[in-house]
């Protein structure tokens, strides 16, 4: 589950690098979305923070780099605690382990869990893996890791927090980066956030008055969750395609143009490719590559499964899978003149469906259709 924010409650330590540019971020409607690197990059979390705690061998050369350059306390340390900071009352608290976004912060607090963190002999540790190809901005100017550190602090009544960041992107070498924060760099990360948090709340204010909120616009735009909702980016988009005051229709025909450009650039980058491999830089390619997939032959498992664990085992190590166009095919052969197939293929479609064989669902979906179709 991904935290969203509401009225009521301030982001989270991960987004505010992004509310420090620009607060409308964390005042327009949010769109999330799930990637499929974001997934891989929680399973490496939980594979990395696994193999520091228990010290087994890393099954590969990329959690291998990461577990070697964590410092020596993530072996003890506590993994993904959630911290929450209260601007107001400048205090921090312990939330829990393993909330999965879901912190219930009240809304004076920004909330957010480190991926490794310890208190001892009076200070507190936290460090943070980023996994993805952004940026990160380094350990003494990270937002998430020093929000982090203040809340832990104030928590644990510590005058300093030490603050780390691990970043592994998928190709090149991991480096850490770690920031002591003494009671003054404290002091210099709870001001920013006092001021964070005015600034989301006067932003939210205008959106709920229904006027447009101050937007930064720049890089930071591409990690944005509003950006679908941001006025400067849907005011650039009409600008852009000559369609500020057009009607839906003419929006409608508009899209059908663009689909036809993206399927003749795209064609072109294919053939590109097809020639000789595009050098996208870092290491990355966009070409031809060979990959190899194994393919089980349904019968075959069938069989197997069957001799070595009975009917009922190679059912489930198996699936059926049926279309009228296999009836068709199968059937056939069996067809000896012309308007037997169809007959064939009737009498199959009536036994299946009289043995309530064939369901009828009904979809809907947005497409171009004529009337009485
Ligand atoms: S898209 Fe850019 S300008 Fe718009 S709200 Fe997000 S960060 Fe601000």
């Amino acid at each position: 589950m991904r935290a969203q924010h509401t009225e009521a409650s301030l982001p989270t330590a991960s987004a505010l690098e992004l509310v420090l540019k620009c607060a409308a971020s964390a005042a327009l409607p949010a769109v999330y979305t799930a990637y499929e690197a974001a997934d891989e990059g929680t399973d490496l979390h939980a594979t990395t923070q696994r193999v520091a705690r228990t010290g087994e061998a890393p099954s590969d050369e990329r959690t291998a780099a990461i577990v070697e350059k964590l410092p020596a306390w993530a072996a003890e340390a506590g993994t993904e605690a959630a911290f929450a900071y209260d601007v107001r009352a400048d205090t921090g608290r312990y939330l829990g382990a393993n909330l999965h976004h879901v912190y219930n912060q009240t809304p004076q607090e920004f909330a957010g869990a480190a991926d490794w963190s310890r208190h001892s002999d009076g200070l507190v540790r936290v460090l943070d893996l980023k996994t993805g190809r952004t940026e990160t901005p380094r350990a003494r100017r990270n937002w998430q890791v020093r929000t982090l550190g203040l809340a832990f602090a104030r928590a644990a009544n510590a005058d300093g927090a030490e603050v780390s960041i691990l970043h592994a992107p998928p190709e090149g070498t991991p480096w850490l980066d770690v920031a002591v924060l003494d009671a003054f760099a404290l002091e210099e990360v709870a001001d920013g956030l006092r001021t964070a948090a005015s600034r989301i709340r006067a932003e939210r204010d205008a959106v709920r008055k229904g006027e447009t909120p101050r937007l930064t616009v720049g890089e930071h735009c591409r990690h944005c969750k509003a950006r679908f909702s941001c006025p400067a980016w849907a005011g650039a988009t009409d600008r852009a395609l000559g369609l500020k005051d057009a009607t839906p229709a003419q929006r409608y025909e508009a899209l059908k143009q663009l689909e036809a450009v993206v399927r003749d650039v795209k064609r072109r980058v294919y053939e590109d490719a097809r020639a000789e491999r595009i050098d996208l830089g870092g290491g990355r390619y966009f070409g031809v590559h060979a990959t190899t997939e194994r393919e089980l032959a349904g019968a075959v498992v069938y069989d197997v499964v069957r001799e070595l664990h009975g009917e009922e085992a190679a059912r489930i190590a198996t699936s059926f899978d049926a279309s009228f166009a296999a009836i068709e095919r199968a059937v056939r052969p069996y067809a000896v003149k012309r308007g037997d197939l169809s007959a064939l293929k009737e009498r199959v479609t009536a036994a299946v469906t009289a043995r309530g064989g064939l369901k009828t669902r009904e979809t809907r979906e947005i497409g171009e259709y004529e009337e009485g179709t």
